[in-house]
C-alpha cells in the first residue's frame, strides 16, 4: 500500500475546505489525491490492492455535526445521517414498518460486521467488484482510462446486460442503492460551491466512454444525508436478491419492489433491479406495463419482459437475463400476497 496522509477533520467545512485545497475540479472523486473515508470497508481493500492510491485519507468519523448520525423519521419521510451504519438502519423499527424494502436490502448486503461498520453513504458510492478492475495486471478503462477493458473478452459471468457500453460492462453492486432508486429517495451533499439536492437516480453515471466517472459528485463533495419522500404505500415493499449462495455474496439477479394496490390492480409500482445492470437501475418500462393491470404472473412476466427488452448478453452471462425475469416476477407476486 502506498503511504498517506491521515487527517481527522471535525467539521464539514474543515472536510470539504481540506478536499478542495488538494483536489480540483477535473478530479474524479475515487481518483482524487484526498479521499473520504468513513466505514472504510470498500475503500481500504482498494487500496491494499493498489486499486486506489489516494495520498491524502480524511476520515470522516470525527465530525461533530449530530445529524450525520442520526435517523430521522417525519411525516415528509425518512432521512437517514450519512455516517449512519448500515446495520443500524436496517434494525430500525420504523424503517422495517414503513419501508421494508430499505431494510431487507441492508439486512441481505452484508455480513452483520460490515453491516455494522459500513456507512450508508460509503455503501451508496461502493465501487465494482469487477475482477479485473480489482487486479491491476488487467487493461481497465475504469481504473485506468483509455487502458481497454480485459472483461470484454474475458470470463464476464458477473457483468452487467443492462447499462453497458463499449469501454465498460462492470455491474453496480450495492442493494440499498436499488431501493433509495425506487423509492424516489434524494440525496443532500456540501462541497467548496455550496450545499445541493441529487435526485438518488442521478446519481450514478453510466459508464458510456467515461467509465471512471462513476457519480456526479464532485471530488470535494461530501453527502451528508439521504432522504426517502413519504410513501405510506411502501409498507408493501420487498427486496429479493438471488445469489450463488444463501451465505453473503452480491447479487446475481435482484429487484425492489413497492406496490400500491386497487383490490387485485396496480395502481402504482416502483421497480428497481441490481445484479444486472452497470448504475443502480430504476425499470420505467416494467412499471408503465403494469400500470392499471391485474397483478398476476401474465402481467408480470410482461413486465420482466419489458424490463430486459433492451439487455446486451456477453459471453458468459447471458443467463443473467432469464435469472432477471424471473426475479423480478417472484418479487412482484410476493409483494402483492404481504400481509399489510
Ligand atoms: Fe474495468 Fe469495467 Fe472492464 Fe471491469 S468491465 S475491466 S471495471 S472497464
Amino acid at each position: 500500500m502506498r503511504p498517506f496522509i491521515y487527517e481527522q477533520p471535525t467539521d464539514i467545512s474543515a472536510a470539504v475546505a481540506v478536499a478542495s485545497r488538494f483536489t480540483t475540479n477535473e478530479d474524479q472523486p475515487t481518483r482524487a489525491n484526498a479521499q473520504f473515508i468513513a466505514g472504510g470497508t470498500n475503500l481500504a481493500d482498494y487500496m491494499k490492492l493498489g486499486v486506489a492510491a489516494p495520498n491524502r485519507l480524511l476520515d470522516l468519523n470525527r465530525l461533530e455535526e449530530p445529524a450525520l448520525r442520526q435517523i430521522r423519521v417525519t411525516d415528509d419521510g425518512i432521512r437517514f445521517g450519512a455516517l449512519v451504519r448500515m446495520g443500524e438502519a436496517a434494525d430500525h423499527s420504523e424503517v422495517k414498518r414503513r419501508y421494508p424494502v430499505i431494510a431487507d436490502s441492508l439486512r441481505l448486503a452484508a455480513s452483520g460486521q460490515i453491516r455494522n461498520m459500513a456507512s450508508l453513504a460509503g455503501n451508496v458510492l461502493q465501487r465494482t467488484r469487477c475482477e479485473y478492475f480489482r487486479e491491476t495486471s488487467w487493461a481497465c478503462n475504469k481504473r485506468v482510462p483509455g487502458s481497454g477493458c480485459a472483461a470484454m473478452e474475458g470470463f464476464n459471468r458477473q457483468h452487467a446486460v443492462l447499462g453497458a457500453s463499449d469501454a465498460c460492462i462492470a455491474t453496480y453492486h450495492g442493494d440499498f442503492a436499488q431501493a433509495l432508486i425506487a423509492l424516489d429517495a434524494v440525496v443532500r451533499a456540501e462541497g467548496s460551491r455550496g450545499a445541493r439536492k441529487i435526485p438518488f437516480a442521478r446519481l450514478h453515471r453510466l459508464p458510456r466512454d467515461t467509465p471512471h466517472i462513476e457519480t456526479d459528485l464532485a471530488a470535494d463533495e461530501i453527502i451528508t444525508a439521504i432522504e426517502v419522500p413519504a410513501m405510506p404505500w411502501a409498507r408493501r415493499s420487498r427486496y429479493l436478491k438471488i445469489r450463488d449462495r444463501e451465505s453473503y455474496a452480491f447479487a446475481l439477479a435482484s429487484a425492489a419492489v413497492a406496490l400500491d394496490l386497487d383490490g387485485d390492480s396496480v395502481r402504482e409500482v416502483r421497480i428497481a433491479l441490481g445484479g444486472v445492470a452497470t448504475v443502480p437501475w430504476r425499470a420505467k418500462e416494467a412499471e408503465a406495463a403494469l400500470q392499471g393491470k391485474k397483478l398476476d404472473e401474465a402481467s408480470a412476466s410482461a413486465a420482466a419482459e419489458a424490463a430486459f427488452a433492451d439487455a446486451e448478453p456477453r459471453q458468459h452471462n447471458a443467463f443473467k437475463i432469464e435469472l432477471g425475469k424471473r426475479t423480478l416476477v417472484r418479487a412482484l407476486l410476493e409483494t402483492r400476497d404481504m400481509k399489510v
